[in-house]
């Protein structure tokens, strides 16, 4: 199977998109922050099956981290990359430069109140708007009629809907299922940071998940089965639990009872690793 053809400028991107444009075809596009995992090319099959033209991007996006630790060991690898993408052919690689994204002089912050003022949001400050405005120029850049987003990153989920709704950008979002290793633990590029031990650990972090929610719809009161689980995740190996919360799948308000849509979420410290999940409750 052929590479995908990488474009790394805006130009040759637009040169690439008016024709699928002029002719009426719909352009999926999957944002992507590289070190391409089963999770990511679900995406891109969920993008293909719905899209005539399907641009898989690739942008290690600095204003999204709030650390610049964390960035700089942030893995990755182009060309494996490519390889994966290979076997699903998809239209192109976008992989822009940075300054095909921000620019001399760039001056402009995409910032979505409220959903982001808690989890995600409250323990990652800056965070957000780094998603918005990176989200922003790629639905500008690709104009695609439809993007492609992880349940694992929930929160990232219905910041993007929320953005594209009060933005009117003619783009349609669509939410896909969180892929799972065989143990449960789901897939992420910052899997590939844990040591062999906290890979043994990792899956406690989705039984947990999965029990509370059991016992939930068996009746039993949040408060205590949080409290119960928190201190068997720290028993477990666990450095530190940033937050285990359930709230409201749509405006992610915070519950006590699955009492409407409802979604379990959790950030975890795992060995100088952090982790985030979460399951429908
Ligand atoms: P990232 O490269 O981590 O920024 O993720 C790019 C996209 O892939 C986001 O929409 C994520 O929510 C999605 N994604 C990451 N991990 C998974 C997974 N395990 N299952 C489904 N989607 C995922």
């Amino acid at each position: 199977m052929m590479p995908p053809p990488i474009l790394r400028t805006l130009p040759d991107l637009r040169a690439l998109t008016r024709g699928w444009h002029r002719q009426g075809e719909t352009v999926g596009v999957v944002p992507t922050m590289g070190a391409l995992h089963e999770g990511h090319l679900s995406l891109v099959e969920a993008a293909k099956e719905r899209c005539d033209r399907v641009i898989v991007t690739i942008f290690v996006n600095p204003k999204q981290f709030n650390s610049t630790d964390d960035l700089a060991v942030y893995p990755r690898n182009e060309a494996d990359d490519a390889a994966k993408l290979a076997r699903l052919s998809i239209d192109t690689l976008y992989a822009p430069s940075p300054d095909q994204i921000y620019p001399e002089g760039f001056a402009t912050t995409v910032s979505v109140n409220g959903l982001t003022a808690v989890m995600e949001g409250a323990h990652r400050p800056g965070h957000f708007d780094g998603v918005a405005t990176v989200c922003t120029k790629l639905f500008t850049q690709t104009a695609a009629t439809d993007a492609f987003f992880g349940e694992k990153d929930f929160q990232q989920l219905q910041v993007v809907r929320r953005l594209a709704r009060d933005l009117d950008l003619p783009v349609a979002i669509h939410g896909c299922p969180t892929i799972r290793d065989i143990d449960g633990l789901a897939l992420s590029s910052r899997n590939l940071l844990l040591s062999g031990r906290a890979r043994t650990i990792a899956p406690c972090l989705y039984e947990e998940l999965e029990g509370i929610v059991a016992a939930l719809t068996a009746g039993q009161p949040f408060d205590e089965l949080r409290r119960a689980a928190i201190a068997r995740l720290e028993r477990a190996g666990f450095t530190g639990v940033d937050y285990l919360d359930l709230r409201a799948a749509d405006d992610l308000a915070e519950l006590d009872t699955p009492a409407r849509p409802a979604r379990l979420f959790a950030a975890v410290q795992l060995a100088g690793v952090r982790l985030i999940d979460n399951i429908p409750a």
